[in-house]
């Protein structure tokens, strides 16, 4: 039998579990609406980065370090940039929506700030702290570039592979300061 409603009967009000969670009205219902709404979140927490990173520059002392995160703060421009040509492409207008958790990160990294004492500790601290921050960014491009592909959309695809290779190269960098001399110097003054 033909039918005209396409939401399937699970996402019907009356028959939903308990204990499943309720979509909102404007929720997605197709992966191009996650897309744009993941395209969306990851702009904020760019954003959020842009301004959360010249604290970590001004509180590094190792100046390795600081050249890192200042050139780091550089790509995070430009993956803005390219993030508003990923949102051209599928014809929408950039907005940020906040990130809940790029927000939990940077006020995790500005909390450990407050616990070492400056130098070689805050050093460690910074990069920690950063480093997790580009694991979130690595797990969300690769996911973002797999959409992009799956949904047609090779232009994007190709943008969005680029950011995901400066996020691993930034993850890789702040592994190369840790080795050289951050952590050994860290764990000397004990
Ligand atoms: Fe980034
Ligand atoms: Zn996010
Ligand atoms: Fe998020
Ligand atoms: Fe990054």
């Amino acid at each position: 039998m033909k039918t005209t409603d396409n939401k399937t009967a699970a996402t019907a009000k009356e028959t939903i579990p308990r204990g499943v969670t309720k979509p909102k009205s404007n929720a997605a219902s197709g992966l191009t609406e996650l897309f744009e709404d993941s395209l969306k979140d990851i702009y904020w927490a760019e954003k959020a980065l842009t301004k959360a990173l010249p604290t970590m520059v001004k509180n590094a002392s190792s100046v390795e370090l600081k050249d890192a995160l200042d050139n780091h703060l550089t790509e995070t421009e430009e993956q803005i940039t390219r993030l508003e040509k990923v949102f051209e492409i599928v014809g929408k207008k950039a907005t940020a929506k906040k990130c809940d958790a790029m927000e939990g990160l940077i006020e995790e990294a500005k909390g450990m700030l407050e616990e070492t004492e400056i130098g070689v500790v805050r050093d460690a601290a910074i990069i920690a702290a950063s480093q997790k921050i580009e694991h979130y960014e690595i797990a969300t491009y690769g996911t973002l570039r797999q959409f992009a592909e799956t949904l047609g959309l090779p232009e994007a695809a190709t943008l969005l592979e680029q950011t995901l290779d400066e996020e691993k190269g930034a993850d890789k960098m702040l592994t190369q300061v840790a080795v050289n001399a951050i952590n050994l110097e860290a764990a000397e003054i004990e």
